[in-house]
């Protein structure tokens, strides 16, 4: 069976909910090789399928923004011929995605949120125009390198070997640009990431700023909280808790929006949520075409008794 080589995102050693994704992703495939660029939990890889485990500890790759992991992926490529390489959709997974399948002369595919397998043939979706057109596609050169959105898969402990490979490489000159400068963990909110919750409570400008019963409700169920770009362009909350076109994909189990009226733009970051409850107290809001459970009131008196029904539990 083709090795698929899967680069793994693991922050201060942890690994990522959307890395673990990608291995179950990549046990359709083939047999999925974790791709390591310092620390790592190789026990938490291999309990989740990963077969061999490719570790880089030269601290060239943390010195350095995304070339050199680029460059020794590439080189890796080269010398496996993996069936395919998945890598995590975030800002620095696609741009590796990128520069690897330019130097192996292969095709890129980014954000998919599926990728299915048939007779050997990989084929991935991806959402365009803002959700409204579901796209599959396939690479027909060289081993497909795809960037695929957390939540796309649930991750699947599958016990792998872990076989652990110390790979060392050469990183070329050319490759050291950009240099990090400094790195501060972002501060934590004790709320699970917005990306991988597998609930998210959303607030709008229905909350006119306050967002107290919105955070209630998300602690109450252990969700991670989302905004409408109304609400962040108020400046009630940062750009990184926006949800839609144009902040952060979510496909988590439950959505539940209030106070939002369910703008084209906004769907398209939470359209494909398992479940979707709204609360908004217009029964015309077009958030309600989109529903699976909708509440007609006024969030300020829906969300408390929620709240307080949930916590009883
Ligand atoms: P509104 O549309 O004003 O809706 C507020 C809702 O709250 C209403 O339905 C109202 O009935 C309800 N409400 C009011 N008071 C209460 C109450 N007390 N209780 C219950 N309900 C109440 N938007 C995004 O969200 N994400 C994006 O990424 C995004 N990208 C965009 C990109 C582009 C290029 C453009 C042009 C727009 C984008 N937008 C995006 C903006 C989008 O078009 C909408 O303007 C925005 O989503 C509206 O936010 P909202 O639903 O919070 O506000």
């Amino acid at each position: 069976m083709s090795e698929v080589l899967v680069l793994i995102e693991a922050p201060q050693g942890k690994v990522t909910k959307p890395s673990l994704e990608l291995l179950t992703i990549a046990r359709r495939i083939g047999e999925p090789s974790a791709v390591v660029f310092g620390d790592a939990d190789n026990a938490v890889l291999s309990e989740y399928g990963a077969e061999k485990i490719y570790t880089y500890s030269d601290s060239v790759y943390q010195e350095y923004l995304v070339a050199p992991k680029a460059e020794a992926l590439a080189a890796l490529v080269a010398s496996t011929s993996p069936a395919a390489v998945l890598v995590p959709s975030t800002s620095e997974g696609k741009e590796i995605a990128a520069r690897v399948a330019l130097k192996s002369d292969s095709g890129l595919i980014t954000d998919a949120v599926d990728v299915t397998v048939d007779g050997g043939a990989i084929t991935t979706t991806q959402m365009a125009f803002a959700g409204n057109f579901t796209v599959a596609a396939q690479v027909t050169k060289g081993a497909p390198v795809i960037a695929v959105k957390p939540n796309s898969a649930a991750p699947e402990a599958v016990a792998g070997a872990g076989t652990v490979e110390a790979v060392s490489f050469d990183v070329p000159e050319s490759a050291k640009t950009v240099k990090i400068v400094s790195s501060e963990p972002r501060v934590s909110t004790g709320r699970p990431e917005l990306t991988e919750a597998a609930i998210v409570v959303s607030g709008g400008r229905g909350t006119g700023g306050d967002f107290s019963e919105v955070e209630a409700l998300a602690d109450a169920l252990g969700a991670a909280v989302g905004a409408s770009r109304a609400a962040v362009d108020s400046g009630w909350k940062p750009h990184t808790f926006q949800v839609g076109q144009t902040g952060k994909t979510v496909s988590p189990q439950l959505y539940v929006a209030n106070g939002i009226s369910g703008a084209i733009q906004h769907r398209a970051g939470m359209q494909t949520s398992k479940t979707i409850v709204a609360v908004n107290k217009d029964e015309e809001a077009p958030i309600f075409e989109l529903v699976d459970f909708g509440v007609v009131g006024d969030l300020k008196t829906v969300l408390p008794q929620a709240t307080e029904e949930i916590t009883k539990r």
